[in-house]
């Protein structure tokens, strides 16, 4: 059983989600890679507790991660018994559904059907009695949106999740749930968005209606994947996602004009006095977002891009440096 860090609130920073009680960590821990089957638990037990130790209290998992899909799930129910069974209050836990989970017609997409069986399966592999958030994972353009609300709404009714939140929505449909939702007298706390300095559209174009909604915002692969990092700078480790078999990230991603970019974004973090990574994640910190999702594959991963919050001020120089990076 793991010991935790009795200063662990002692760095963090925690940011209201929204308009909501709910506080979250600056950071969050996300285990889409790097949780399936075949990890090794030590190591996967190892970034969890570190994480924890170090102030991160939300933890993101989805139906579908793994592979196989479960897996993560699963992984992170035996860490929480075996290493941290006293904290459960101490801690946010996310779960998602809305991709593929299992066959027919009804392991996909948001109908009431497959997201309340979801979530079923989701606290039995966790071994949970709830979990904080519920997300729809992906909008659905043929489940009429009222009927994914009311499973949310009924998510959050019957405590088997304490708020609700959706995955990848417009800003269109963001609106559209949370008028539904709020009808149902359940708010829409939690957004989560991808985000990242190679990506910055989508969240930025969503950002007005979340602020107008007072809805919280928790953004993904805000290191692009590892692309964002020194990753990659002399070729591809073996050990890197881009090398293993991920669909998510080829090794065709990877070229020349990106390396130059990546370069030269390396070449500002280190005038700061920080690695790219660390400067890609707070660079993301920087306006309305209430935390980042950081993946990892090792624990000093997670301690090198908490250290971040240090240093997380940007001079206007900075950013224009990095917006004619990004532009070019
Ligand atoms: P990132 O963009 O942060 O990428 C994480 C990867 O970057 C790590 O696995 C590691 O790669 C590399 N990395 C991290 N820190 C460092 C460092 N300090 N130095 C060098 N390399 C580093 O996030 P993810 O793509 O993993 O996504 C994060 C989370 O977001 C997921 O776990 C999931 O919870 C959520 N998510 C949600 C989605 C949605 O649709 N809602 C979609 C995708 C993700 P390596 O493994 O090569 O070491």
């Amino acid at each position: 059983m793991h010991e935790a860090n009795e200063n662990r609130y002692s760095e963090m920073i925690y940011n209201r989600c929204g308009r909501s009680g709910l506080l979250l960590s600056a950071m969050s821990l996300g285990m889409w890679h790097n949780f399936g089957s075949s990890a090794a638990y030590s190591n996967m037990a190892e970034m969890v507790t570190t994480a924890f130790d170090l102030g991160i209290t939300h933890f993101d998992l989805a139906n579908n991660y793994g592979p196989v899909p479960g897996a993560a799930e699963e992984n992170f129910g035996r860490i929480l018994r075996k290493e941290l069974p006293a904290y459960r209050d101490e801690m946010i836990i996310s779960t998602k559904a809305g991709y593929e989970m299992w066959p027919g017609p009804y392991g996909d997409h948001g109908s009431r059907k497959y997201l309340i069986a979801s979530l079923d399966q989701s606290l039995r592999r966790m071994g949970l009695d709830y979990v904080d958030i519920f997300y729809h994972h992906r909008p659905d353009p043929e489940t009429p949106m009222e009927e994914t609300a009311a499973a949310l709404d009924y998510a959050v009714r019957s405590g088997k999740a304490l708020y609700a939140g959706v995955s990848n929505y417009t800003p269109e449909q963001t609106e559209k749930m949370a008028a539904l939702l709020r009808g149902l007298g359940t708010p829409l706390t939690v957004h989560q968005p991808r985000y990242n300095m190679l990506d910055r559209e989508f969240f930025e174009g969503l950002e007005p209606t979340l602020a107008k909604e007072g809805i919280g915002s928790v953004c993904f692969c805000p290191l692009a994947q590892g692309l964002l990092t020194g990753r990659y700078l002399n070729g591809i480790p073996a050990d890197s996602r881009a090398a293993s078999s991920s669909p998510f990230l080829s090794e065709s991603r990877i070229t020349e004009p990106l390396l130059n970019k990546v370069r030269a974004l390396a070449e500002i973090a280190r005038n700061r006095g920080q690695s790219l990574a660390q400067m890609a994640t707070v660079w993301d910190l920087r306006n309305s977002l209430t935390s980042v999702i950081l993946g990892a594959s090792r624990a000093s991963q997670i301690r090198e891009n908490v250290e971040a919050l240090k240093n997380k001020d940007f001079t206007q120089d900075e950013l224009d440096q990095i917006d004619r990076i990004l532009k070019a």
